[in-house]
């Protein structure tokens, strides 16, 4: 996991963001809820990472369309999958998802 020497995640702007966002959801973890697993989120995951550079990006940063409320296991497995990642653009504000980057 990439860390952000920025401290972004102690600012208010980012509380906001994030408490606004899992309620949003409904403070669950999206990613059980697919699969039909009513379990609550403990993380509020950037799907395009927070970098230093990204951290300072509002349009990644602190865009819903970017996040993703998901519990520890499901956190973990995000980050530490073997699978391709896939490429995320952000385009008008919204991410788009984009086909299977090369490994
Ligand atoms: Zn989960
Ligand atoms: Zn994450």
């Amino acid at each position: 996991m990439r860390s952000v020497s920025f401290p972004f995640y102690k600012t208010r702007a980012w509380k906001e963001c994030r408490a606004a966002y899992l309620h949003k959801v409904n403070g669950l973890c999206e990613l059980c809820m697919e699969r039909g697993i009513i379990k609550p989120a403990d993380i509020v995951h950037h799907k395009i990472h927070l970098t230093d550079e990204t951290a300072r990006d509002p349009a990644i940063a602190l865009n819903f369309e970017n996040l993703q409320a998901v519990c520890i296991d499901c956190h973990n497995a995000l980050h530490f999958r073997k699978a391709p990642k896939k490429r995320y653009e952000i385009i008008d504000g919204k991410v788009v998802i984009g086909e299977d980057a090369p490994l």
